[in-house]
């Protein structure tokens, strides 16, 4: 299998990445973990942003570029910010091109709604259905252009030579194989980490951080990974969300005495952290929307009424709704300059993948799909401009295809005696617990001593419940990611975003840059 582009990956990143490229006539792949629509980006609903100032209200592009600074705590970078909303409007549009059936005002004009953290009307939508409209349309056009799509295989590690990268591992679910695809350029599109926070997030089982764990061993840096994006009311045990409008429409936060704790208009931050005090204390929390008129929620709470009902047998207008901060949006990623590039020749990391200082501290809620239809696109470009440059394959030696052979073997004996899903929940409850909303030095610490531990007895496990080699490979990407994530959170000795110390509660100058780490460091 040899290709101009490789795109791992079929979020909304990954899929418009493909499209470019295909457009620009190259020969491009487009390969996914499991199905086309597992991802994160199928699973938004809010909307997307991008400066038309449709609403009356003067948002200008300066405005985005503002925002997204501020919330970026001043560590986000200015060049990529610019570009980025710069392209928002432009990328928004080309959506539209692409069968993107947004919402619309009277006037024809695209509508737009408020998000939090922005005093404009920006996020263009599609109902409270954005992400599925978005990823329906370009997947329509992926088949139209008749692009290759390669499903249920994993990426396992990047293979490059002399510093150019030359290809992709990835184990074939069907076949339980390892397969090699060799290609002149590659774009990773592999989505963040919030699934580390098993149980505790609203991301999809397949956001692992593979693109971290990858990157990391082929030499890279991960930049940032402290920063994690809380929501603050999932559906407990679930990765549904009960969104703000519940709140907003007179849904109260309450213990479980019935007892209101927090002022739940508040900020995202100031709610999930009183949230995550209550839990610390060991009490419960839920979500109490019996004073909210029936045809309210029959009417403007209907997907919240539906899911609880099917997933937790629950009647909003009768029963307390459990609920839990979940991880959400995972700012860091593999360090790459404004536009994805890395520092591997020919390899680009886009989207929730990567850290191209787009979000810094904290992410401008909507700013993420189109932070994916804009670097997408120019991902391809560049990358097509770099295959261009390479006449021929830059080659794949033996000993890399054979290398990921035997790690499998590896880990296909290890399957049978190690409970991956035990394993996963307990790191789950141990990111949320000490690397989740605040955090301290001791329960940082004693978070890696756990995890290393867990990494040193895995030979010895003896577990009647075997796993499949897949689990395993994304255990053991998950147990990297975790150590790099609480390592870093260590190295921030302040609180900056959504990053929370509380042996360290103010900002400090002195930090008022980025985390970097690599594998020499875990
Ligand atoms: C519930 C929810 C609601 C959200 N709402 C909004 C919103 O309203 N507006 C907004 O802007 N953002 C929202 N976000 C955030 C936004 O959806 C994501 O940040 C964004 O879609 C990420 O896009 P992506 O292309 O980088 O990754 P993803 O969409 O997550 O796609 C990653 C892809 O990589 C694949 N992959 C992963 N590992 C591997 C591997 N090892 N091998 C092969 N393939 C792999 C996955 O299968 C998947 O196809 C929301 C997120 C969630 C979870």
């Amino acid at each position: 299998m040899k290709y101009d582009v490789i795109v791992v990956g079929s979020g909304i990143s990954g899929m418009r990445a493909a499209i470019e490229a295909k457009e620009l006539g190259a020969n491009v792949v487009l390969i996914t973990k499991s199905s086309p629509s597992a991802n994160n980006s199928f699973m938004a609903k809010g909307g997307i942003n991008a400066a038309f100032g449709n609403m009356g209200d003067n948002d200008n592009i300066f405005q985005h570029i503002n925002e997204t600074l501020k919330s970026s705590v001043d560590i986000g970078n200015e060049e990529s910010i610019r570009i980025f909303c710069e392209q928002a409007p432009a990328a928004v549009r080309e959506l539209v091109g692409y069968g993107v059936k947004f919402s619309r005002l009277e006037s024809g004009k695209l509508a737009q709604r408020p998000f939090g953290g922005s005093k404009f009307k920006r996020t263009v939508y599609a109902s409270d259905e954005t992400g599925p409209a978005i990823m329906k349309a370009l997947y329509e056009v992926i088949k139209e252009y008749e692009i290759e799509i390669i499903k249920n295989h994993m990426a396992i590690n990047l293979i490059m030579k002399n510093n150019i990268i030359s290809g992709i591992t990835l184990f074939d679910e069907e076949s339980q194989k390892v397969v090699v695809c060799e290609g002149k350029s590659i774009i990773l599109a592999m989505g963040g980490f919030g699934s580390l926070y098993k149980n505790f997030t609203s991301n999809v089982k397949d956001a692992t951080g593979d693109a971290i764990a990858m990157g990391l061993r082929a030499g890279l840096k991960a930049m940032n990974l402290e920063f994690v994006q809380f929501h603050p009311t999932g559906l407990e045990g679930t990765n549904f969300l009960l969104s703000e409008a519940a709140r907003a429409e007179g849904g109260k936060l309450v213990d479980e005495n019935g007892d209101s704790f927090v002022d739940e208009l508040n900020t995202r931050d100031f709610v999930t952290r009183a949230i995550f005090k209550e839990m610390q204390k060991g009490k419960k929390v839920y979500l109490d929307l019996r004073d909210v008129p029936p045809e309210v929620i029959d009417t403007k709470l209907v997907s919240i009424k539906k899911r609880v009902y099917t997933l937790k047998k629950l009647d909003p207008s009768k029963d307390l709704i459990p609920v839990t901060p979940v991880a959400h949006y995972t700012m860091g990623g593999i360090q790459t300059d404004v536009i994805g590039k890395t520092s591997i020749k020919g390899l680009f990391i886009i989207g929730e993948a990567g850290d191209n200082g787009v979000n810094g501290a904290n992410r401008l809620g909507g700013n993420s799909l189109s932070q994916g239809a804009v670097f997408g696109k120019i991902s391809a470009y560049e990358a097509i401009k770099f295959a261009n440059k390479m006449k021929k394959f830059n080659g794949v030696d033996y000993y890399d295809i054979t290398n990921d052979i035997h790690l499998v073997e590896r880990l296909d004996a290890l399957a049978k005696h190690v409970d991956a899903n035990a394993l996963r929940n307990e790191i789950g409850q141990i990111m949320f617990e000490k690397i989740g909303i605040i955090r301290t030095e001791a329960d940082l610490q004693s978070a890696l001593r756990r995890f290393e531990e867990i990494e040193e007895s895995m030979e010895t496990m003896q577990s009647d419940k075997p796993s499949t080699i897949k689990s395993i490979l994304e255990l053991m990407n998950v147990l990297m990611v975790a150590k790099a994530v609480a390592r870093s959170a260590l190295l921030r000795e302040e609180s900056r975003g959504s990053h929370f110390r509380i042996d360290y509660p103010e900002k400090d100058r002195r930090f008022k840059t980025n985390t970097l780490i690599g594998l020499g460091d875990l």
